[in-house]
């Protein structure tokens, strides 16, 4: 028996003993009144824990906790919620029952490398992580049957400090893995489970962890553990080592791991679905898998085949993982054996004509093994026919089967609570139940109800809780390190609430040209530092620590804004991550984005900020291309000359402020509200939030793929009787 070892709680009174459950179940996490039935134990201590709602329980002292439980207002509001809870997870009238009854007992395993579902597990390096943790989240709240596997990163996590010179430092924070939402999955003899990666040479050992999002699980592997020997122990515990062979072995573990646990653990499933190839030795396990179990070569190909998909996220070729035979054969020699597939069949499947020809292609790979495979934009949809047109050279390029399902993001975690509250109010006389249907475009048409005032007077305050963070940072940094003034101002110092104000934030890869809009210094000087009209711009995000072109993009743009000719108006806020990701595209005017088209797959910030009112100022690429209708907010780049991309990008940016953002902003009428704009901003909320929402993205893969795969007959042979997996003790 699977169970999960409990960590000493006895403190925890009886009356209150449901927030365990809670404290370990990401449901929390979205659910404002549940996340408050912590804050209000204690804010300090809730402060301090870090939003952790594990941390917090276990080092609150049992006096605050007794007095919770004899206060009445506590304890109905946790009951409430207690009830809430128990409903959703035991509901069995979700969507997905209701459309697809007869494959309730057929699951989807999900595998990824990374996910981003909360701080308190920084299991996530960015987009492609927090598009696994709202796929997941999504998933459970609509009912669709998933079980999930991915890395447990102990080292993981890298928080970015900006030194005086502008230059990133990373500095490392270890997993505290008993004090986060994590448990460990245990053997029958009640120790930690420990699995061994089958047939690889050298022997690799795993344990696992499980986390509870809603009614999904997610199963992370790790390495670190004794029966590893020392240079085995560390495959899990960074992200995307840069080490070739540890990406190597890190893929072997994730893909024929990561399978081999669902097995032992008795999950059966119908589907696979990759979220990027770094799991694609999924697909080689599972092959062997079925060869075991009686299954012809041919037919057990066929089982892979038809009931995979593979999702890219990849424009450019070079994206790809790529391994050179010799590093394979290494540690696959002992699996060849077993797998009933030849070396050379084998190999054969991961050859890409633009590599060298000894070279394994994990994405390759994943095309030729798998029957569905899309793209995250329609646009990306396209790049990825033509990337991949070479492996069905007899289809025409339109035919090349590779489709497209447009990433969203999971509203309830994403969308300020205040706004739903406001919304709330003058919604909900006419539809009660709107928020649970946030994927129909009538329930944000009603928006419109919404009075200007209140809608701005909650931006205006959304965007003070965003400067105040800033603030209290710098305050830290002021007091305790002695920052200089000029790192204080760069850090967002100066930074004023009446100033229209432009955030960006993402990853400083170089296609990203973060400082695009420094092109011409004058220009954008003349924009911040109109004395009636001024603008400013924050940015964050972190460079891949071994990226120092990307390191050099974010040290030009620190060095800006420790410049005084700036104003103060060009601010840095360090360590980008899910916090600071949530005060930004809630709390600034305008989203910008201009990344190197078309290598922005989809993007999902841009979303984020758009269903929180924040207009979108974007390049022609990904998701905004079929975001964008004239009216809710502003797309630049569509045509350009080749002449000299950066230069054309960046004027069409300077126009639109000077022309259009920054004069329909201080457009304000008598009562001081700059009426335009917040038609705008609704127009935003109500044409993305309904389209952009990981619930349109899952129904969509449910319709596009999933339900084609577990509607063949060979799939249903798998059907999952067994009780629900993860039994506690
Ligand atoms: C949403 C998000 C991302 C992805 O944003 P892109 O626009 O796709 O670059 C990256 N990091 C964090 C912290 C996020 O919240």
């Amino acid at each position: 028996m699977i169970g999960i070892r409990w960590i000493d709680f006895d403190h925890i009174p009886d009356r209150l003993s449901g927030l365990i459950d809670l404290s370990y179940n990401l449901w929390s996490s979205w659910h404002p009144e549940a996340w408050l039935l912590f804050k209000n134990l204690n804010r300090q201590g809730w402060k301090e824990s870090i939003h952790n709602p594990v941390r917090m329980l276990q080092e609150l002292p049992p006096e605050l906790l007794e007095a919770a439980a004899s206060n009445i207002d506590y304890t109905n509001h946790y009951d409430a919620v207690i009830a809430k809870f128990q409903r959703y997870m035991l509901a069995k009238n979700q969507w997905f029952d209701e459309y697809y009854p007869e494959h309730q007992h057929h699951k989807i395993a999900y595998f990824s490398a990374e996910y981003g579902l909360q701080h308190s597990l920084p299991l996530y390096a960015g987009g492609l992580g927090f598009l696994a943790g709202d796929h997941l989240k999504e998933c459970s709240d609509i009912g669709i049957p998933l079980v999930a596997v991915g890395f447990m990163y102990s080292d993981g996590y890298l928080h970015q400090r900006i030194r005086n010179d502008g230059w990133q430092e990373d500095v490392e924070e270890k997993l505290d893995r008993d004090n986060a939402p994590v448990k460990r999955v245990l053997g029958r003899d009640g120790n930690q489970l420990i699995l061994q990666v089958p047939f690889i040479a050298p022997q690799i050992h795993f344990a696992l962890w499980r986390v509870d999002i809603g009614r999904v699980i997610l199963y992370l592997i790790d390495t670190e553990i004794e029966q590893n020997p020392p240079h085995l122990r560390n495959i899990s515990s960074r992200l995307y080592s840069s080490i070739n062979e540890m990406r190597l072995l890190q893929e072997i573990v994730l893909g024929i791991g990561g399978t081999h646990a669902l097995k032992s653990l008795g999950v059966k499933y119908s589907a696979v679905h990759l979220n990027e190839g770094h799991a694609a030795f999924a697909l080689v396990e599972l092959y062997r898998q079925k060869i075991e179990e009686g299954l012809t070569s041919e037919e057990a190909f066929h089982h892979v085949y038809n009931t995979t998909l593979f999702t890219t996220h990849t424009p450019v070729p070079a994206g790809h993982d790529k391994f050179p035979h010799w590093m394979i054969d290494k540690y696959f020699n002992a699996y060849y054996s077993g797998m009933h597939m030849s070396r050379e069949d084998f190999l054969k499947k991961g050859l890409h004509f633009e590599d060298p020809p000894d070279t394994f292609n994990m994405a390759a790979f994943c095309m030729r093994m798998a029957a569905h495979a899309n793209g995250v934009s329609e646009k990306h949809g396209e790049v990825a026919r033509r990337m991949w047109h070479f492996l069905w050279p007899e289809h025409k390029l339109d035919e090349v089967p590779i489709g497209s399902v447009t990433n969203g993001v999971h509203i309830p975690t994403w969308i300020n609570p205040r706004l739903v509250t406001l919304i709330n109010r003058y919604i909900s006389p006419i539809c009660p139940d709107w928020f649970e249907h946030h994927d129909k475009e009538y329930v944000w048409a009603l928006i419109d109800r919404v009075p200007d005032a209140k809608l701005w007077e909650l931006h205006y305050a959304l965007k003070i809780k965003l400067i105040n963070r800033i603030l209290q940072f710098k305050r830290r940094d002021w007091m305790k390190y002695q920052a200089d003034c000029a790192n204080v101002v760069a850090g967002g110092a100066l930074i004023d609430p009446n100033t229209l104000t432009i955030g960006f934030a993402r990853r400083f890869s170089t296609y990203k040209r973060a400082d695009l809009i420094f092109q011409d210094l004058d220009r954008l000087k003349k924009i911040l530092n109109n004395p009636w009209k001024p603008v400013q711009i924050i940015f964050a995000g972190k460079a891949h620590p071994a990226d120092d072109e990307g390191k050099r993009i974010l040290q030009r743009i620190y060095q800006y804004a420790q410049q005084p000719e700036f104003g103060g108006r060009i601010a840095f806020v360090e360590d980008y991550g899910e916090q600071v990701a949530k005060y930004l595209v809630q709390g600034v005017d305008v989203w910008m984005n201009n990344p190197v088209p078309p290598l922005e797959a989809s993007g999902t910030s841009g979303m984020k900020a758009a269903v929180n009112g924040v207009l979108n100022f974007s390049i022609a690429d990904g998701w905004w291309i079929e975001g964008y209708n004239g009216k809710n907010g502003w797309i630049f780049g569509k045509s350009h000359t080749n002449n000299d991309r950066n230069w054309e990008d960046a004027s069409e940016m300077y126009s639109l402020l000077e022309n259009e953002i920054v004069p329909l902003y201080y457009d304000t009428d008598l009562d001081g509200i700059p009426h335009k704009w917040v038609a705008m901003m609704k127009e935003s909320i109500k044409s993305n939030a309904p389209r952009f929402s990981s619930r349109r993205m899952v129904k969509e893969y449910m319709h596009k793929y999933y339900i084609s795969i577990l509607s063949c007959a060979e799939c249903n042979a798998f059907v999952d009787d067994s009780t629900p997996e993860g039994i506690s003790q």
